[in-house]
């Protein structure tokens, strides 16, 4: 099939490929999404089959206001209000208790589902003209890094969608953070743009799951699903370095190989001449770090390198986010340095 390139002012085209069960390539500001209409089985099947996505993994849904939470979820915690009333529009996805009308095909079979409001306002206005919430995961093949630019989507993708609308890169480049609401205390799966630190505020005490900063042993069953795949991955392997930038920076041009690539800040890139290097940002600029990480991985399956090691920022405020994208796609290969 062709995939058509359709632009911010194309979102009555857009709505009617999610109204006629298609698949649509769709903005957010945190990564580009595969969205398909999220009610119906069919057209949730096809969002599995293009990206080759394991069945046990569940879909986010994509809702243009709050106002819809209750067409779709029951028993809704008054911590979501608060959420919402704080965050929303913006890159927060809440689990709560799904209704019937759900597909189980959206949730993998689960009784929860994960539900989003898009700081997009194209994005938002083609959902409302479907009229339907739009389920949608990142619009990568399965295990590679998300795409932040619609060109990064139409890598994987070209061919397999009916359309794609480009809105220019997201803002935020990493996937919205995860926070479980059908328990007590409430606890975030996966980190993202709204920080730990932000939801700490909004709810007083939040745990956080193990998947975020350890690799699950086979056998053991996150909470959401998607932790326990190998992810985000380059072809080539990847090993990072935490600590002091100046000794990581010293750490990795010691050790490096002739055609070892390497990840690292602005600042330290005239460490490793000569080598493929992906700079993500100055090392203080953790917002900056969230947007790059993605297309520097993404741009060594373009390169001939033999391995990968990269710069790990700390974990506060969204570089916990960047920090779990970075170890997930270096199978948690991690050296601390100090
Ligand atoms: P993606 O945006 O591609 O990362 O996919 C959506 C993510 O949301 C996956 O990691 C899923 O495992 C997670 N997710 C979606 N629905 C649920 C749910 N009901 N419970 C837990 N995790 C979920
Ligand atoms: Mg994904």
């Amino acid at each position: 099939m062709e995939t058509k390139r359709l632009t911010p002012a194309d979102a009555s085209d857009a709505a009617r490929v999610i109204r006629c069960g298609g698949l649509l390539g769709i903005p957010t500001e945190t990564v580009y999404g595969l969205g398909a209409n999220g009610l119906d089985p069919a057209a949730v099947g096809r969002i599995f089959t293009a990206k080759g996505r394991p069945q046990d993994n569940p879909l986010i849904l994509h809702i243009p206001s709050a106002d819809w939470l209750e067409r779709f979820c029951e028993d809704i915690p008054p911590q979501a209000k608060t959420l919402a009333d704080r965050f929303w529009p913006g890159p927060l996805t809440m689990i709560l208790k799904r209704k019937a009308i759900v597909p189980g095909a959206a949730t993998a079979g689960l009784d929860t589902v994960g539900m989003r409001c898009p700081d997009c306002a194209v994005t938002r206005e083609i959902i409302a003209l479907a009229d339907v919430p739009v389920a949608a995961p990142s619009g990568n093949t399965s295990g590679r890094p998300s795409p932040t630019t619609a060109a990064a989507m139409l890598e994987d993708m070209d061919g397999k969608i009916q359309a794609i609308v480009d809105a220019g890169p997201c803002a935020v480049g990493v996937e919205s953070p995860i926070v479980d609401l059908t328990v007590t205390p409430p606890r975030l799966l996966r980190p993202g743009g709204v920080t730990l630190e932000e939801l700490e505020d909004a709810l007083g005490e939040v745990a956080v799951d193990e998947a975020v900063r350890r690799l699950m042993a086979p056998g053991e069953h996150p909470k959401a699903p998607g932790m326990k795949y190998r992810h985000y991955a380059p072809k080539a392997p990847v090993t990072v370095v935490k600590g002091d930038p100046d000794e990581t920076a010293g750490y990795i041009a010691a050790r490096m190989g002739e055609a070892s690539g390497v990840i690292c800040f602005d600042e330290y890139r005239g460490y490793f001449r000569g080598h493929p290097v992906e700079t993500i940002g100055p090392a203080a600029d953790q917002a900056e770090q969230a947007r790059r990480i993605f297309d520097a991985l993404r741009a060594f399956d373009h390169l001939p390198v033999t391995d990968i090691w990269a710069q790990s920022p700390d974990d506060s405020g969204i570089g916990l986010a960047v920090t779990n994208r970075l170890n997930k796609a270096a199978g948690f290969h991690i050296i601390e340095l100090g």
